[in-house]
């Protein structure tokens, strides 16, 4: 065909001169699909293809040949950034010396395991192969717990660098390098210069951005560098990085506002240093996590970080006596030195400690650490006899515990900021913690520069703010054509909507004045939310009045399946009335499988409801899948409904994730969750929660509260309540033998059990 290369050139190479004769380089401007495959099978040392400007849709690329380390074999974008591969995309490479740049994938997701992998199959792998300047954004797999790998690297001596990653929604590691076959270990590749953007709470395991290794393959050396990368609220589950093999190096890394850990999970002798996490306080931003042995991790600086447990700034755990490959291995032989803890709020030693994990620390040693704390809180807890690591030379603002203070000093520390925004002591004479000249990398320096690293989650209100007409009619016109983060104001008056409006944008809906705005409306829900949606109410009225008589209506409603994008939903100052047409008439109910980022309800009122107020208990697998991150319900009256207020349910046993979380603080329930249908007999129904907290509600002639912890140390407090007419709340340990860990206290209780 006419269209195989628009033009090719002969290009001499000067080679080294040993190689005495020219070869004969190509170079393909490449405009079609069909035209790649033309000339893709004979690919030679020095040849280079161009694709051209343009959105290609599945098209899955296999580059393969031998090129040299003076003539690669390259793939490159005719203009770096205006290659689309879009659909079913994706990119193999097998062979040596090939140099792929300047690709973006975007709109749609690979076809097979893997968008970018550094391998064409079981047998054909690439080696001395490099992936620069490539972005990946939201290439997500639409159905959520379909896994696959952004980029899996094989083989040996490969380079993935100044890549742009964001906005993974779908099951499965972000980047993994893969040691499954001999010519895939001590593979010495390079991962240098990342940018690794947003990726989403996922919800369950399965949401890490970086892995090295598997367990099976632990004992295996890796020799893998990552090095300069940017990791940005990579905040997929508990472990950012998991490290599951051996002699690989972690430095100069920037973790900021990352929830999650670096985890040295399985695998020895790693070396973590002079890596920056700068958690800024935000919820579980944690730091370092060590397992297994003869790690070495100096040099560090962090910064700001809330997590605990398994998500704590800094944890060395216990392990499991001869433990098996897949589960803890005991630390021995850890180095812990010159590191800053600065406004860390927990380093926990000895974690984990359990009658399976009684393996505590040996052969190890924390030396020269700055511990310093705004608050004079010291962050230790020891779960355990940590005499196996020996203190020495640390540097603490405040008293530590008191089997520590052997090798922690406590002495009056002042910090002064340096240009590199990094804190350190003003007395030059303390030398402690981390390097005072330690480089911070800069977001800037990663990625790439024609792709903007723009903030992922667009915030309710930041948009213009709509003046709407009291009519349904201009209502339905203004939210479709309102832009993400506006604001509707709606003008008093009536609006009887006859249709579901389905929410794809950041929305918020606004009584111009509270509560003169009212909502009606004909279908089984009023609002859906959809993929990119995020919806705020504020001071409306919505009544169930004109809903179809039937049962099992709502008003709002996720996407009742195959929803991708986490969402937020937030109501206040609103009143709900005659949610009462025909049974199980919920306000909120969440799609299978819908994740929200935020719920929450403040200066609500809610009268005469059939069903529950909030539905988040879409999971019958008990896999871990569960609906909402945060609830939270504050100042809202509830009275006469017939259901629960919420139901929260995270099943499984996986520890892999922070939530759910529940807050109620200040709400009135009133007659909630006495209903015949209504089957957990609670008003509030919580399974699974990792935090809950409880504090200054007054339930009155209500079924009782049902708390059931599984894993994950949860951990509730039911503080300050008065229950009346209310039987006490239930709490129920389903895994964990011995008493309930709730705290309650300083609850009133009186007149008990509902009639
Ligand atoms: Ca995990």
């Amino acid at each position: 065909m006419r269209l195989l290369s628009v033009y090719s050139v002969k290009i001499g190479l000067l080679l080294l001169s040993w190689f005495a004769t020219e070869i004969a380089a190509e170079e393909y401007f490449i405009a079609d699909k069909h035209a790649f495959k033309e000339i893709a099978s004979d690919l030679e040392a020095g040849d280079k293809v161009i694709l051209k400007n343009g959105i290609w849709t599945d098209f899955e690329i296999l580059l393969k040949g031998q090129g040299t380390k003076e003539a690669p074999i390259s793939l490159v974008a005719e203009t770096k950034g205006q290659v689309i591969l879009s659909g079913q995309s994706n990119l193999r490479l097998a062979g040596k010396y090939l140099v792929v740049s300047g690709l973006v994938f975007k709109d749609g997701y690979t076809p097979s395991s893997a968008v970018i992998e550094f391998r064409r199959n079981k047998s054909e792998m690439a080696f001395h192969s490099r992936v620069t300047e490539v972005v990946i954004d939201n290439y997500s797999n639409p159905d959520k717990q379909e896994s696959d790998y952004w980029v899996a690297l094989y083989g040996q001596h490969n380079r993935f660098d100044h890549n742009h990653l964001v906005g993974k929604r779908n099951k499965g590691v972000t980047v993994a390098v893969r040691l499954n076959n001999k010519d895939s270990q001590q593979n010495h590749h390079k991962i240098d210069h990342n940018y690794f953007g947003y990726r989403p709470t996922f919800g369950s395991n399965g949401g890490e951005t970086l892995r090295i290794g598997t367990s099976h393959y632990s004992l295996t050396d890796s020799f893998t560098l990552v090095e300069n990368n940017y990791f940005e609220q990579t905040n997929g589950e508990v472990e950012i990085i998991s490290v599951k093999s051996g002699k690989n190096t972690l430095r100069g890394n920037v973790f900021y506002e990352a929830q999650g850990t670096l985890t040295m999970r399985h695998g020895n002798g790693n070396i973590i240093e002079e890596n920056i996490f700068l958690g800024n306080g935000v919820a579980h931003t944690g730091g370092i996590r060590v397992i297994n042995k003869d790690h070495v991790i100096r040099n560090n600086y962090l910064e700001g970080l809330t997590g605990y447990r398994f998500g704590s700034g800094f944890t060395v755990m216990n392990g499991v006596p001869n433990s098996a490959i897949n589960r803890y291995h005991q630390v021995e032989n850890a180095t812990v030195e010159n590191n800053t803890f600065i406004n860390v709020q927990h380093i926990q030693l000895a974690a984990g400690s359990d009658a399976e994990r009684s393996a505590v620390p040996i052969k190890s040693v924390m030396n020269n650490n700055l511990i310093f704390n705004e608050n004079k809180k010291q962050p230790f807890t020891a779960f355990d006899d940590v005499s196996g690591i020996k203190f020495s030379g640390n540097i603490a603002n405040s008293a530590v515990l008191p089997e520590l203070a052997y090798g922690v000093k406590q002495e009056k520390i002042s910090l002064k900021k340096q240009s590199n925004g990094l804190l350190v002591p003003t007395s030059e004479s303390l030398n402690v913690g981390a390097k005072r000249d330690l480089k911070v990398l800069a977001k800037d320096d990663t990625g790439v520069s024609w792709y903007p690293k723009i903030p992922a989650v667009i915030p309710f209100d930041s948009g213009s703010t709509r003046a709407v007409d009291a009519s349904s009619k201009a209502l339905l016109a203004a939210i479709s054509s309102a832009a993400s983060g506006d604001i509707l104001v709606l003008a008093p008056g009536q609006y009887d909507i006859p249709k579901l409006i389905k929410i794809d944008k950041v929305l918020t809906l606004r009584a111009k004045q509270q509560g003169k705005s009212k909502l009606t409306y004909e279908r089984s829900a009023l609002f859906e939310i959809n993929d990119g949606g995020s919806l705020k109410l504020d001071g409306l009225t919505i009544s169930g009045e004109s809903s179809p008589d039937s049962a099992g209506n709502s008003v709002v409603r996720a996407q009742k399946w195959g929803m991708v994008e986490n969402y937020r939903f937030v109501m206040t100052n609103s009143t709900l009335v005659d949610l009462d047409i025909n049974h199980s008439y919920h306000f909120f109910v969440t799609g299978k499988g819908a994740f929200a980022d935020e719920i929450t309800f403040i200066n609500n009122t809610f009268s005469k409801v059939t069903g529950d107020i909030v539905r988040l208990d879409s999971e019958i697998e008990d896999l871990g899948i569960y609906n909402a991150e945060y609830v939270t319900l504050k100042g809202n009256r509830f009275e006469n409904v017939e259901g629960g207020v919420v139901k929260l349910y995270r099943g499984g046993t996986d520890e892999s994730t922070f939530g759910p979380h529940l807050l109620m603080t200040d709400n009135t329930l009133s007659n909630v969750g006495l209903g015949k249908r209504n089957k957990s007999k609670s008003s509030l129904y919580l399974h699974g929660v990792q935090v809950t907290d409880i504090e200054k509600n007054v339930v009155t002639n209500s079924a009782p509260i049902t708390v059931e912890h599984t894993v994950g140390e949860p951990k509730t407090a039911i503080v300050g309540n008065t229950f009346d007419k209310t039987d006490v709340p239930s709490i129920k340990e389903l895994r964990v033998k011995g008493p309930h860990t709730a705290l309650l206290k300083n609850n009133t209780v009186k007149n008990s059990g509902a009639k």
